[in-house]
Parts: structure tokens; sequence; C-alpha cells
């Protein structure tokens, strides 16, 4: 191939998926469903780790999320909120697992967790009271959203101890909230939601609160930073001590010891899946030693001690309506 045609195919890769993102991120409004815009970002991945010379710091591969709404103030995330890798098949999950292991020295325990389909979230703490809220925005700064976040119940305004804190979770629309929505703009001839993450961003991200409280959204935390401060070693204690303070935390967490129990935990949730009353999109397997997290660390966009396991589409989903953002 000459360099032209490969500069060509790296622009209209690269432009295709930024106009999805901006879709998708920004406007609430995907024009694809999720595994067409995973495929293409494949390609994209194959084509420079083929031409890693051709990798640029604004490429998809290299960047988290999308653009921040204006209309918010914006938050500076101290430590970055990234994304998560993902892999498509055990075997490749597998293949994670032993390089892992293989780069810490030792067979450690992993802490399989639902993927939540929703939008991630920062809750920041101070002495036990909840004083701001913010989306993942680019991934470094973010859009604060505390008010609207103050309308979610499962959000507590007050911990059970006084401590200063920052957690992380995702923010989600339950499928019965989804419907419900759905219908009401149906009513009022309004355009429906594509689904229930699409709706539960816009719905987030609304300048007036009262919006955001008749949409019925709610949250699962996952994510404790500084664990240390609080004398916590592995993430499933994470999970643990969040719940105590009054998190809502998922509780279809579990820890695994091989690839063979991590194996069955995805094949148990792939079938629990549609009788869940929230949409998950796969699972998340975690190495559950926090001293692992520090000693592999991150990359630019995700981290090395965890991975996305995708289900395959659903076959709901793969049918995405063209949606216009009416409210
Ligand atoms: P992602 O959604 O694939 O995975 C990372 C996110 O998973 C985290 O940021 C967090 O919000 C969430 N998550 C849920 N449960 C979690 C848990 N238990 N632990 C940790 N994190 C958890 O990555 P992304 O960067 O948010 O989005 C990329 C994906 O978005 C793509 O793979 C694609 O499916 C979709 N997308 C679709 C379009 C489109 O046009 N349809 C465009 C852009 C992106």
């Amino acid at each position: 191939m000459t360099n032209k045609k490969l500069q060509q195919q790296f622009d209209e890769l690269r432009s295709q998926l930024n106009t999805w993102s901006r879709e998708y991120y920004s406007l609430d409004k995907p024009s694809v469903p999720d595994d067409v815009y995973d495929q293409k970002y494949q390609e994209l991945v194959k084509l420079e780790k083929a031409h890693p010379e051709m990798i640029i710091p604004d490429s998809p591969t290299q960047r988290v999320g999308g653009q921040i709404l204006t209309g918010f103030e914006k938050i500076d995330h101290e430590i970055p909120m990234l994304s998560l890798g993902d892999v498509f098949s055990k075997e490749e999950l597998a293949d994670f697992v032993v390089n892992l292991d293989q780069t810490v020295h030792q067979q450690i325990d992993y802490n399989c967790e639902l993927k939540i389909d929703g939008l991630a979230i920062s809750l920041v703490y101070r002495s036990g009271k909840f004083v701001q809220g913010s989306t993942r925005g680019n991934g470094q700064i973010g859009e604060d959203i505390t008010q609207n976040l103050k309308t979610i119940n499962a959000i507590p305004l007050e911990l059970s101890e006084p401590v200063d804190v920052e957690v992380r979770g995702e923010c989600y629309m339950p499928k019965a909230s989804f419907v419900e929505l759905n219908q009401r703009q149906e009513e009022q001839g309004k355009q429906i939601f594509a689904n229930a993450r699409n709706a539960a961003a816009g719905s987030l991200r609304q300048l007036d609160s009262r919006i955001t409280a008749e949409r019925k959204l709610s949250t699962f935390i996952y994510y404790l930073m500084e664990p240390e401060k609080f004398g916590i070693i592995t993430q499933s204690e994470a999970l643990d001590k969040m719940r105590s303070w009054g998190f809502k935390v998922n509780p279809d967490y579990r820890v695994a010891h091989n690839m063979d129990e991590i194996r069955a935990y995805i094949d148990e949730y792939q079938q629990k899946r549609a009788s869940l009353p929230y949409d998950i999109d796969g699972i998340v397997i975690k190495a559950n030693p926090f001293k692992v997290h520090e000693e592999v660390g991150n990359t630019v966009k995700v981290p090395r001690w965890a991975i996305a396991y995708k289900f395959p589409p659903d076959e709901q989903e793969t049918v995405v309506h063209q949606i216009e953002w009416t409210v």
C-alpha cells in the first residue's frame, strides 16, 4: 500500500469514529449500534498495531470519551477517569489473565463484576457529606452535575462515617424507567430514546435538575479512590466498605481464583442478563489486590489491571433508532 493510501485509510477510520463518538458522547444520539462502532474501532487498533509510527495523540484509541458540554462548570479529575480495554472472546480474556499473572509473577485473584451500561460518574464527600459530582467527560475534565446527582435517591447525601473520600461508579436508567420514559415521550409526541444508556446520559446532563429528578435514574458504585487511607487492600473489600458507608453497590460481584471460575461467572450472567432490571453489556475482570494495580499502572486510556469482556450484541439493541434529542 502506498503511503498516501495508508494515510487515507487512517484518516477515514479516525474521522468515522470521531463522528460516531460525538453523536454518542456529546449528543447522546448514536446513529449506529455499539457493535458497529466496536468493529470499526478494532480495525483502527489493528492498523495502528501494524503501523505504530502512524499513531497520533488524538487518535480515538488514545483518548477517553468525548467533548465537554457547555452550560456546565468544568471539573478537573485529579486522577483521570479512564475507559476499559475490551475483549470479545474468552480466549482473548484468558490471554489477558495469563499475561497479567506473568507480569506480577504470581497467580492472582480477579474480582468479577457486571459491566453496567450507563455512564461513569465521580462523587466527592467531605466529612461524610456529598459536595461534588461530575461526569467522566474526556477523562481529564468532566462536567459538574452535582445538583442533578442530588436528585438521585441511590446517592447518599451523607455517609455513615464522616470520611473524606472520592468514589466512582455508573449512573444508569433501570429498564422499567426507560420503558416508562419512552412511553411518556411517545404520548407527548416526542422522539423515543435509542437505549437506556443514552437516555441516562441525556437525563443526567440536563440544565434543569427537575427533569433529571423525573427520570428515575440509579447508580452502582464500584471504585474507591485512595483505598490505602482506609486500610483496604483489595477491590472486593473496597466494594464492601463502600456499601457499609451507604453507597449502592452491585451485589453480584464474585472473586474468581482461576480462569474456570471467570468463565463460569461470564456464562452465568450472560444467561441472567435479560432478567436483570438494568442493562449490562459485559463483565469487568479486575485484579483483586490493589498492589497489582499500583505495580502495573495504566496506559493513557485504560488500566492494565482490568479488562471488559463484551457480550455479543443484544438483538434488541442492534436496531438503533435515529433519535432526535427533544428535551
Ligand atoms: P466502555 O463503556 O466500553 O467501558 C468503560 C466504562 O465501563 C467505564 O468508564 C465505566 O463507565 C463502565 N463500567 C460499567 N461497569 C463497570 C464496572 N463494574 N467497573 C468499571 N467500569 C465499569 O468504554 P467507554 O470508553 O465508555 O465507551 C466505549 C464504548 O462506547 C464502545 O466500546 C462502544 O460500545 C460505545 N460507543 C458507541 C458509539 C456508537 O456510535 N454507538 C460511539 C462511541 C462509543
